[in-house]
């Protein structure tokens, strides 16, 4: 842990959240946009010296901190523009050459024949490769629903006007958001954050206020290492490029070809095989599908199934009706075989794709911090996002099974009103009795299996509204979880063509058409 004494503060600034550019095709939205971006845009403040190191003070007694932002897919994008709003200095770090994270799909895949080759520890030596994202993967989620409440995602941005997108859209639409409010200004691309070291400050009374600073440490195109120092950290460096591989029994000898759905890309290779895939939630289901248009035989193998129904199903799914749905797998044999916990054994498996998720990794992040990851639960934290020990650092996303985007933008929000002292800073009691009461309901002490700490589904609503109300701002409209409820019950109803079938929820895409004539006259 370093120690540094406080750094001395400007004067006058005028601070710019950017300029909107234009994008698409729309230009009416466009001059909304315009409209949008300027609203944040050119205020001159003047400033003083805060007695808390970098950060300084405007005339409202508000804190404006410098804030590094780890990542700029869309949580980063988000955490970037809620810090502008709040009138933070942001300087981003992003890996790729352009924002979008996730969503940036990349063609090349990592090395990973053979059983865990991929889910061994990232020494630096292994090339990497971020992005999860298949070429024919299609949205989850309608994009009324996926997209941010500042930039509703209703009209294409590009040439695809389907409610349940392919990626490039989502892409075109991280990009617009990017340009509408001046976001990329503040990413340094190319730019891999190798370390993240707390420096508790000489002053007791500001460490106590405001918490630690912290110095990152980061290489451009694998350059000269840089070390600068921040008010804040916000981690958002995603948590779907690392794959968790379960041990199975007998998988080290198995003499079939193993992969992580990670490096799933398209389904050449797969033709005529017979291919057994573990895991059965989003990527499991839609990956068996496109496999099986080539694939002779598709096993889908799982513990849990998002319909319950379908544990007990023994008939071939799907358009070729040659998927069937088979329960964990019990144990792989140097013969080939692969047998299931109900006693059946798949004599012929050619390759073994795992669909069973990721693990969240921090690489950068010193021991000093205070927050290490056991099992795949990121602890401790207050509210999955602060901190305990030190809250100028913070984790935006790392809830799952919930509807991302506005998430990020809901806790971005709190973090960055937190940092300029708009709303408090939780109090140091809250946030030990929150993570002790969490931890509580953990295995062993609890029933839920550390690996789902994170784990939101139906409770990420109630968690939407709480830090919403905490950051003193507008919590989520009702249309959203009434759209959401409506798309899980239309995916467990029609798996095969839910993306593309009716779906009633005429009254929640009303309520979300009216919410965003409303933003865009705003
Ligand atoms: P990411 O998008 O992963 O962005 C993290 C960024 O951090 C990256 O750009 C990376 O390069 C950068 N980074 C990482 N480490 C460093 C470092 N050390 N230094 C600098 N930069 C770094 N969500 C939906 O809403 N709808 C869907 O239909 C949907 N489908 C999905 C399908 C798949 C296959 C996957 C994998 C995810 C899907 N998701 C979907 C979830 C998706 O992950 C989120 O929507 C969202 O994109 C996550 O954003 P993020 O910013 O948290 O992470």
């Amino acid at each position: 842990m370093c120690r540094c004494g406080a750094a001395v503060a400007v004067a006058t600034t005028t601070t710019t959240t950017g300029a909107a550019v234009r994008t698409g095709t729309h230009r009416t939205r466009d001059r909304r946009r315009d409209r949008r971006a300027r609203r944040t845009t050119t205020t001159t403040t003047t400033m003083k010296a805060s007695t808390d190191g970098g950060a300084r003070e405007d005339t409202s007694g508000r804190r404006r901190a410098r804030v590094a932002v780890i990542g700029a897919g869309a949580a980063g994008l988000a955490a970037i523009r809620a810090c502008e709003v709040e009138g933070h200095t942001v300087v981003a770090f992003e890996l790729a050459n352009d924002v979008g994270g996730t969503w940036r799909y990349e063609s090349e895949v990592e090395d990973d024949e053979g059983e865990g080759a991929s889910a061994a520890p990232d020494d630096g030596r292994r090339a990497k490769v971020h992005g999860s994202m298949y070429a024919s993967l299609r949205t989850n989620l309608p994009r009324e629903l996926m997209g941010f409440g500042e930039f509703p995602f209703h009209e294409s941005h590009g040439v695809d006007e389907r409610r349940f997108c392919g990626h490039e859209e989502v892409q075109r639409y991280l990009q617009a958001y990017a340009e509408t409010f001046g976001l990329r200004e503040r990413v340094t691309f190319n730019a891999k954050v190798t370390s993240v070291e707390r420096v508790v400050r000489e002053d007791a009374e500001a460490e106590r206020a405001w918490s630690s600073q912290w110095a990152v440490t980061s290489s451009i195109d694998g350059g000269a290492a840089r070390r600068e120092v921040f008010d804040a950290v916000i981690v958002a460096n995603g948590h779907y490029s690392e794959p968790r591989v379960p041990r199975f029994k007998g998988a080290l000898t198995w003499p079939g070809r193993q992969v992580h759905s990670h490096n799933y890309r398209t389904p050449d290779g797969f033709e005529g095989k017979t291919v057994l895939l573990i895991g059965a939630m989003a990527s499991g289901e839609d990956i068996s599908r496109e496999i099986a248009s080539v694939a002779d035989r598709v096993l889908l193998s799982a513990r849990t199934w998002q319909n319950p129904e379908w544990a007990t199903s023994v008939e071939g799914v799907g358009a070729q009706g040659n998927i069937y749905r088979k329960p964990n797998v019990a144990s792989f044999s140097p013969d080939g075989s692969v047998e299931f916990e109900d006693g059946s054994v798949e004599h012929r498996v050619d390759i073994c794709m795992y669909c069973t998720g990721y693990r969240y990794e921090f690489p950068f992040l010193s021991r000093d911090v205070g927050v290490a990851v056991v099992d795949n639960f990121v602890a401790p934290l207050y509210e999955h996002c602060v901190a305990v020990d030190a809250p100028s650092l913070s984790f935006i996303g790392l809830p799952w099974k919930v509807v991302p985007f506005p998430m990020f933008e809901i806790q971005s929000r709190w973090i960055a009103r937190m940092l300029s002292g708009a709303v408090p800073m939780p109090s140091r009691e809250d946030m030990v009795t929150f993570a002790a009461q969490l931890e509580s309901t953990l295995e062993p002490h609890g029933g839920v299996p550390r690996r789902h700490a994170h784990c939101f589904g139906d409770k990420q609503w109630e968690y939407n509204a709480r830090i919403a109300s905490m950051s003193d701002g507008p919590g989520l409209e009702s249309w959203r979880e009434q759209m959401y409820i409506a798309t899980g019950k239309n995916k467990r109803a029609n798996p095969e063509t839910y993306r593309d079938a009716h779906m009633s929820d005429a009254e929640a895409l009303a309520a979300a058409l009216d919410e965003f004539t409303k933003v865009a006259t705003r």
